[in-house]
């Protein structure tokens, strides 16, 4: 995927725009609904930080406010977390007594 310069450029410029209104207007995480202390700063994971709604990875428009809200930073973390995990991606399967052959042919078992 390309995207030409001057499409990032306006967007880089809308998102500043948008993220400084964010930060002027809303107070609390949009997805914890948690007041966030706008004193905290980056690496703080309590910090204020801008959370796409619809990540752009998914689709979501990378400067436009109605995707955008404030958001802990850690929360933000979390959310992406979630979402970019594979949805074929399964836990590990553990070998264990209970998924060996519940039963051997004794009869035709020879040692290896
Ligand atoms: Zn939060």
């Amino acid at each position: 995927m390309s995207r030409r310069a001057d499409q990032i450029g306006a967007h880089r410029a809308a998102y500043a725009r948008n993220r400084k209104r964010i930060f002027a207007t809303q107070d609390y995480c949009g997805i914890c609904g948690k007041p966030i202390d706008k004193s905290l700063k980056s690496p703080d994971p309590m910090a204020g930080c801008i959370d796409h709604i619809v990540p752009i990875a998914k689709g979501g428009h990378p400067s436009a406010i109605d995707n955008l809200q404030l958001a802990h930073w850690t929360c933000n973390r979390q959310k992406s977390d979630k979402l970019f995990r594979e949805p074929t991606q399964k836990e590990p399967v553990v070998l264990g007594n209970r998924n060996l052959p519940q039963s051997m042919d004794w009869a035709s078992y020879r040692a290896p």
